[in-house]
């Protein structure tokens, strides 16, 4: 049957799988158009978007924001293979399977590192952190996750910035899950390369990532890319010279429906107030959950407003498979678990969701709950 237009603007259902996630109408209406990638009505988007980034990260001066083509990953490789010099090291912070990527990465790309693991459920030591930058001195760069959102925890990327400006490490963020649905300012955490994309808390759909970087130090990158595609000093390059334009081939809908989602967010009232909505929603969540007899994997003090982590039911008749299919049924997906010791499964509250949503998603997971 060929679908058509109203089932395909008409979700049956509400993805709480960050990401991607459940997107606006809006945003999906914005991508029923085509555009040039390097016409200068569609790079003049690329340029508003570009500065719409780097004022959402800080309002101070100093920053700028790289586009590239990929999903998130892609960024963080693309940050990792270019910013760290052949003779700098890497330490990676790890608590989780984003912290662990970001080691696979520096493996792959031959980067000198080392990480501290934490083990995925414990936040990050600062102590550790602290004592291994100061025997180490070969550490020119540290990497963090922001919120690991394979547990859900978020991380204090002001620790770690306050630890850094110490010992003169840059500092390279894996927002990814967290930026814009969570304040914050760069320069203030001190941080030199916040990494990001369009489809977790900004809303829009999946295809590109970017980097807000420090421009004093991207622009030093020189020579240090270890890919072509992914040199994210020459993608900058060329998007400044070129006004918005990038290297290959971008995807063009997903950027236009990506400047759609930032009209949206400052209609909602900026980053505030979408950090506030997540908040309610991940309350109402864990609250429902719990009186339902679930129990979360993070106690609350470490534990995100972005995506929740539940252990499995103890019941030996529960089994995830079914689970997902009887919410599927009732209009919700979920995610399963990313921890390997324990068996959990995961709900995101984050995207075109409101708390009347997951009022509705708690009773769905009633009448979901057929071993109980
Ligand atoms: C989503 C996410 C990524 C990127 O994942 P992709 O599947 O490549 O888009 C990276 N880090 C974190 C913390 C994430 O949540």
């Amino acid at each position: 049957m060929e679908p058509n237009q109203i089932e395909i603007l008409d979700n049956p259902y509400l993805l709480l799988t960050p990401g991607p996630l459940s997107t606006s109408p809006g945003v999906r209406a914005a991508m029923l158009r085509d555009w040039c990638t390097w016409d200068a009505e569609y790079n003049d988007i690329v340029q508003v978007i570009r500065n719409r980034l780097t004022r959402l990260a800080t309002p101070a001066s100093g920053y700028t924001t790289v586009l590239m083509q990929g999903s998130g990953t892609f960024s963080v490789e693309a940050c990792l293979g270019t910013v760290v010099p052949r003779h700098g090291k890497l330490l990676v912070l790890s608590n989780g399977h984003y912290g662990d990527r970001i080691a696979m990465i520096a493996k792959r790309l031959l980067i000198p590192f080392d990480v501290l693991d934490f083990g995925d459920t414990n936040p990050l030591d600062m102590e550790a952190v602290d004592k291994t930058l100061r025997v180490d001195r070969a550490i020119s760069h540290m990497a963090v996750v922001h919120c690991e959102t394979s547990t859900g925890m978020l991380n204090p990327v002001q620790d770690v910035g306050d630890l850094e400006i110490r010992h003169h490490r840059s500092l390279i963020v894996d927002a990814m899950s967290s930026f814009g649905g969570i304040p914050m300012d760069v320069n203030n955490l001190w941080v030199d390369y916040l990494i990001s994309g369009p489809n977790k808390c900004l809303q829009g759909v999946p295809g590109f990532g970017f980097v807000v970087a420090r421009q004093s130090q991207l622009e030093h990158c020189s020579g240090s890319a270890r890919s072509l595609c992914l040199d994210l000093l020459d993608q900058w390059l060329e998007m400044e010279n070129l006004a918005g334009k990038w290297r290959f081939t971008s995807p063009t809908h997903v950027v236009r429906a990506f400047a759609q989602a930032l009209v949206e967010l400052e209609a909602e009232g900026g980053v505030n107030a979408r950090h506030a909505r997540y908040v309610q929603n991940q309350t109402i969540l864990s609250l429902g959950m719990r009186e339902l007899g679930f129990e979360t994997l993070l106690p609350d003090e470490y534990q995100s407003p972005i995506i929740t982590a539940f252990l499995y039911p103890s019941h030996p008749g529960f089994e995830f498979a079914r689970f997902y299919a009887e919410l599927k049924r009732r209009g919700f997906v979920i995610y399963s678990g990313k921890v390997t010791r324990t068996n959990t499964f995961r709900i995101g509250n984050i995207g075109h969701v409101f708390p009347d949503d997951i009022l509705a998603l708690l009773q769905a997971v009633r009448e979901s709950m057929y071993w109980a």
